[in-house]
């Protein structure tokens, strides 16, 4: 189809990052990564989605999820990954030529997580953490005394020590003038 992103990728005539080509399929990666991994297995026959498939495909779709595998150990997913294919309208579907999206990797959590780490070290992130404990109870005691008719017991704060032994001092002194 001349108007076809997809169909151009195949031909050459649109550059991509291309990982496989056979006679029949293509993958290639996304150019808008959603996962540290993500690329789309492809086929070269333009079809625009699942909703234009009949039995006639079923060897084309056969080929397509036959080398997700191969193709995602390739890219080093070697514990598993999603695929996804977007259908229609209410699927979401930008690119109306059949396509299958392989995505995986670290989680992106963890890799923020980690350079958080790496950034702060450990211990200041162990005390962001007590920071956002207290703030959760904060809320928590906030929410309480909001909810019942009568006053919530107000939570005991740590008393400040240092200000109370220099009082002390203060008035020793005192009786001792
Ligand atoms: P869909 O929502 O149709 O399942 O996804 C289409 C995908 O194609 C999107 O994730 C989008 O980023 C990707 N895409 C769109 N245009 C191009 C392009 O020109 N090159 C590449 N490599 N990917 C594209
Ligand atoms: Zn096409």
């Amino acid at each position: 189809m001349s108007d076809c992103i997809f169909c151009k990728i195949a031909h050459g005539d649109i550059p991509s990052k291309k990982i496989y080509e056979d006679e029949e399929i293509f993958a290639f990666h996304d150019i808008n990564p959603i996962a540290p991994v993500h690329f789309m297995i492809v086929p070269k026959l333009h079809v625009g989605s699942l909703m234009d498939v009949d039995m006639s495909h079923q060897m084309l779709l056969g080929r397509i999820l036959a080398k997700a595998n191969d193709l995602a150990k390739s890219q080093g997913l070697n514990e598993g990954f999603r695929t996804i294919i977007n259908t229609g309208r209410i699927g979401h579907q930008e690119v109306y030529h059949l396509h299958v999206h392989i995505l995986g990797g670290p989680e992106p959590l963890v890799i923020v997580l980690v350079i958080v780490m790496l950034v702060f070290g450990t211990k200041k992130l162990r005390n962001m953490g007590s920071d956002l404990g207290g703030a959760v109870k904060g809320f928590k005691d906030g929410m309480k005394e909001a909810s019942s008719d009568k006053p919530a017991e107000k939570s005991v704060e740590p008393q400040q020590v240092t200000g109370q032994t220099i009082d002390v001092e203060a008035r020793r002194e005192q009786t001792k003038s």
